[in-house]
């Protein structure tokens, strides 16, 4: 079976590196949101333009941009079977999509992988790491994004029956283990 799962979790909690692990471990595509929209943004194009000002400040893009961009890439034909969702979605509109379109293509998500993280280590985290939108300031935008816009979110999924909550703290090999586990759990 591919799996198509989701990764939810604050901005320093590790979703990019658990989610390319995921994704190699399961053979499906990792797709990053903030990686594409960075792309879109070096490579300079309307989207990108568009999209730059929000993330300089940490706030969402627009919703209609990242799930058009989203749908590109796991619409087809054919649609994608498998894949690792890392920052998508983000909002509550952007859950509904997506879960319309799973419905539609007969590819609604087998989990959501939520990492907990405290603040704390989250902007110790992110201000070492040092990328572009990592200022103070930015960090703690975008910490406050994530509690008013994405935590609603675990109420929408949790509903659903496929929310795992996962210890994001410790080693890479620690955390990729509770989440097999807690997919196991699942059954995926
Ligand atoms: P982080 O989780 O550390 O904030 P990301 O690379 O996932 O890093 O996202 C960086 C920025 O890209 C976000 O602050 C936001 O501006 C934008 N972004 C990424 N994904 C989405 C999304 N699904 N909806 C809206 N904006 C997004």
């Amino acid at each position: 079976m591919s799996l198509r799962a989701l990764l939810l979790a604050p901005p320093g909690a590790g979703k990019g590196t658990q989610g390319i692990r995921l994704a190699e471990r399961r053979a499906v595509a990792h797709l990053a949101t903030g990686d594409m929209l960075r792309r879109h943004v070096a490579s300079g194009t309307d989207l990108g333009a568009e999209a730059e000002g929000y993330m300089e400040r940490g706030e969402l893009v627009p919703d209609h941009l990242v799930v058009s961009l989203v749908m590109h890439e796991i619409s087809g034909p054919p649609p994608l079977s498998g894949f690792v969702l890392d920052g998508f979605p983000r909002s509550l509109v952007q859950a509904e999509a997506a879960y319309e379109w799973g419905r539609a293509n007969d590819r609604t998500f087998h989990a959501v992988i939520c990492l907990a993280v405290p603040d704390d280590e989250l902007v110790r985290r992110l201000l070492d790491r040092g990328r572009a939108d990592d200022t103070e300031e930015t960090v703690r935008n975008r910490l406050k994004v994530y509690e008013e816009s994405t935590e609603p979110l675990f109420d929408f999924y949790r509903g659903r029956g496929i929310l795992i909550a996962v210890d994001g703290t410790g080693s890479i090999e620690e955390v990729g283990d509770r989440i097999d586990a807690g997919l196991s759990g699942l059954g995926v």
